[in-house]
């Protein structure tokens, strides 16, 4: 598989220790998450941007590692979107929201301004039967001391839409389904006196409370520690990125002019590199990323990532094939309808392969065209016409098109290939009558010449003596000399 590697950032490492379960019975999964340490080492490199030396830093990381949920671009997106009211916060929290609404604050979701309008209510005080009318004040919002400080309650909100107060670290920490200033707002303002209190005093608030008070403060440490490792790993990125794009430039260049790639000495001393090589020598003239990566591979005494191997060239080759085959492949789908034309030749290791293209039209703004692509070459498994035929059907299975939307087949005129009885293609109609055979064109225009020329004595001879002239001038030099220069004289006579 092809992996971005990222040899800089390869020695910070992160070591989860094991949950100690006997201190956090009770605790669940997210709890504990909260709660692990992670030791986390960073070294420094010679080129790094990293400055802490060999740090062992413990502490813990908030649980925005959590592989359940959204993840954090997801989140910083809901929470940016969130308008400033808790009682639009989504109903279910995960560890990504969690971790962006500690980000936020509760400033932006307090409303300790008001208005407060909204909430006012006439209620009948005591036994009497006497009404007032009771809301929010901003009163409540901070606590007076004993020594008479006046403090924030930070943790307090205040729903413009539900006319309510709702709990900041509770609702953010507290799991459970129903709870006063948690999961429902609280708008018995007047009974606020002594229920704020009860609740700032409650177990759960200050368990809560101290939940956000350390995720704050851890946030706040990872930030330096992550900015830069974050800098570093989209610096790597940027320029691996940009290294893997020339070299799939080259790849697509050489394909498409169908050069070879491998030279004969690959080494960087070597005066001919070979073509793929060669070429992104070539290209590093004008990228500087592409020069520096060059360059750091000659000075490297061990073993770096090039991307410039063998293995990575086919493998490169193989995926781009792959991606190619899929839009052609794609595209007759959509075409729907497809005629098939197949030829084989023995290669070089004596293997015969078959070649199989498709013809197919496509429409496009209304205007139709006639594609024809090559799809692949496969061995065949044998000679006879069953043998083939069948070949050429899981071909086609393999690149899952139906041979029922066949229209047509195209062959040489060999027999096997063309007989009317039991070549390949009756045995391909007898399965889909509709995929009519055409022999090829050429093949058969080569045929009707060689026989036409066969059928005369006087013309068989002709073409007899003119191949023996042209071998007799061909076999060398000085001879060929001769006639070459007869014919360009006659040219300029005739110009
Ligand atoms: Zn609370």
């Amino acid at each position: 598989m092809l992996k971005f590697v990222t040899s800089s950032c390869s020695n910070v490492s992160l070591t989860l220790p094991e949950n100690d379960s006997n201190k956090n019975p009770d605790n669940n999964d997210e709890l504990q998450r909260d709660t692990e340490k992670i030791s986390l080492s960073a070294e420094t490199q010679e080129t790094g941007s990293i400055k802490s030396n060999t740090n062992e830093i413990n502490y813990a990381l908030p649980d925005i590692y959590g592989d359940e949920g959204k993840n954090n671009d997801e989140a910083v997106a809901v929470v940016n979107n969130l308008p400033n009211d808790v009682a639009s916060w989504p109903e279910v929290i995960d560890h990504h929201l969690r971790v962006e609404l500690v980000k936020a604050g509760p400033e932006k979701y307090q409303n300790k301004e008001g208005p407060f309008a909204s909430s006012s209510r006439i209620i009948k005080v005591g036994d009497s039967t006497k009404l007032e009318r009771r809301s929010v004040s901003k009163e409540w919002f901070y606590k007076i001391l004993k020594n008479g400080d006046r403090i924030l309650r930070s943790w307090l909100l205040y729903s413009k839409k539900e006319s309510g107060l709702y709990c900041y670290c509770c609702k953010l920490f507290h799991f459970t389904d129903y709870a006063l200033f948690i999961t429902k707002c609280f708008n018995n303002f007047w009974h606020l006196n002594p229920r704020i209190f009860e609740h700032e005093n409650s177990k759960i608030h200050k368990e809560c409370m101290e939940k956000w008070k350390e995720l704050a403060m851890r946030l706040q440490l990872q930030q330096t520690i992550d900015k830069n490792l974050q800098k570093h790993m989209d610096e790597e990125r940027k320029k691996w990125k940009a290294i893997l794009e020339s070299i799939v430039d080259v790849i697509l260049f050489l394909s498409k002019q169908n050069l070879p790639f491998r030279g004969h000495r690959e080494a960087f001393e070597s005066n001919n590199q070979g073509n793929f090589l060669e070429t992104v020598k070539l290209l590093a003239k004008y990228s500087p990323v592409l020069s520096k990566h060059l360059s750091d591979i000659r000075i490297s005494k061990k073993m770096t990532t090039t991307y410039l191997s063998p293995t990575i060239q086919n493998e490169l080759i193989l995926l781009l094939s792959k991606k190619v085959k899929n839009i052609v492949l794609e595209e007759v789908r959509e075409a729907k309808y497809f005629a098939i034309m197949c030829d084989s030749t023995p290669d070089i290791s004596h293997t015969d392969q078959m070649t199989l293209i498709v013809r197919y039209v496509t429409i496009k703004n209304s205007i139709a065209q006639l594609k024809e692509s090559f799809l692949n070459f496969f061995p065949l498994s044998g000679k006879t016409a069953a043998e083939i035929s069948q070949s050429i059907l899981d071909e086609l299975e393999l690149n899952n098109l139906d041979v029922m939307m066949c229209r047509g087949q195209g062959y040489d005129n060999a027999s096997t290939m063309s007989g009317i009885h039991a070549g390949v293609q009756q045995k391909i109609k007898n399965i889909n009558p509709k995929a009519l055979f055409v022999p090829c064109g050429n093949h058969t225009l080569n045929l009707a010449g060689v026989h036409a020329v066969g059928s005369s004595q006087l013309s068989d001879r002709f073409f007899a003596v003119l191949e023996r002239l042209y071998a007799f001038f061909a076999a060398s030099t000085h001879r060929w000399d001769g006639p070459s220069k007869a014919c360009a004289n006659r040219a300029e006579a005739s110009d």
